[in-house]
């Protein structure tokens, strides 16, 4: 079988780029810094190289998110460069029903979105359904929510990544609650989190650029990568999360460029490491 081999890219300060940073499995996988992850932000800062930090996990609020990478990597991280499926999901349904209302199967990230959109919680007779990540869902809600999608309730989903189908994999995820209250309720959900169009180009006009000066950088191919193709974006696999290179071949297409990590991106002697000697890695192997 063909092996699809790796291929370099290296940001080029000449050329008006800017980056959509997937998260978890590029910068951090759970609690620890992905090594290299450090450098590579700090090199984005210095240089003033447009990013935005993308996350189809709608639980946490863009300032939590802020909050745990700069006491991780001990770089200040603004909640204004970090950009949520919660906060596309809200901004999306805004510009549909304006002060509208929601049953939320979620937690404070998406609440608080929706919030902050001018949305109420309702469970009487919302306009939506909205679904995110969850640590403490009952069959009871589900139950109300298959109830609310029935009597016409739109269902929204935050993101359908897949499940890593492990052993131990503490939830079911999104995507698999999604699937049940669409088998259940007969209706089909609209999802906003990566790959669609929605998020996709919410976070490219956020940062000011063009589409063929945006790149998208994540590990999970049926998210970041076809997100990023479809919109027309450069697109860099990390083999650093969710994917891979062995796997690559399943895909019916391909990313840009596929690279180990977020680290091989920066120019070769950058001026971050020959200044920066603190810059050491904190992460795991
Ligand atoms: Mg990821």
């Amino acid at each position: 079988m063909k092996t699809i081999e790796k291929n370099k890219f290296k940001i080029n300060l000449d050329r008006k780029q800017g980056f959509l940073l997937d998260m978890d499995g590029v910068l951090y996988k759970g609690e620890s810094m992905i090594p290299g992850a450090k450098e590579f932000i700090s090199y984005l800062q210095k240089n003033s190289v447009p990013h935005l930090f993308l996350t189809n996990n709608s639980r946490p609020t863009p300032r939590d998110i802020a909050y745990k990478l700069t006491k991780k990597i001990g770089i200040k991280v603004s909640e204004e460069s970090i950009y949520t499926s919660a906060m596309s999901t809200a901004h999306f349904l805004s510009s549909q029903v304006k002060n509208g209302s929601a049953f939320v199967l979620g937690e404070g990230g998406l609440q608080k979105a929706l919030y902050d959109v001018g949305y109420s919680i309702n469970e009487q007779d919302p306009d939506y359904v909205v679904v995110g990540e969850s640590r403490v869902l009952t069959l009871e809600v589900i139950e109300k929510a298959i109830d609310l999608i029935i009597a016409g309730a739109k269902l929204i989903a935050t993101n359908l990544d897949p499940s890593p189908k492990v052993k131990g994999w503490p939830k079911p995820g999104t995507g698999a609650v999604i699937k049940m209250l669409e088998e259940a309720s007969g209706k089909k959900c609209l999802c906003l989190g990566k790959p669609s169009p929605i998020l996709m180009h919410d976070a490219r006009k956020y940062l000011g650029l063009r589409s063929e000066q945006t790149v998208m950088v994540g590990d999970t191919m049926e998210t970041d990568i076809i997100g990023g193709i479809s919109m027309g974006y450069k697109t860099i696999l990390v083999l650093t999360g969710a994917t891979h290179q062995e796997n690559l071949h399943n895909y019916p297409y391909t990313p840009h460029y596929i690279s180990d990590s977020v680290k091989d991106l920066l120019p070769k002697e950058t001026e971050v490491f020959k200044k920066d000697k603190d810059l050491k890695l904190t992460g795991v192997a």
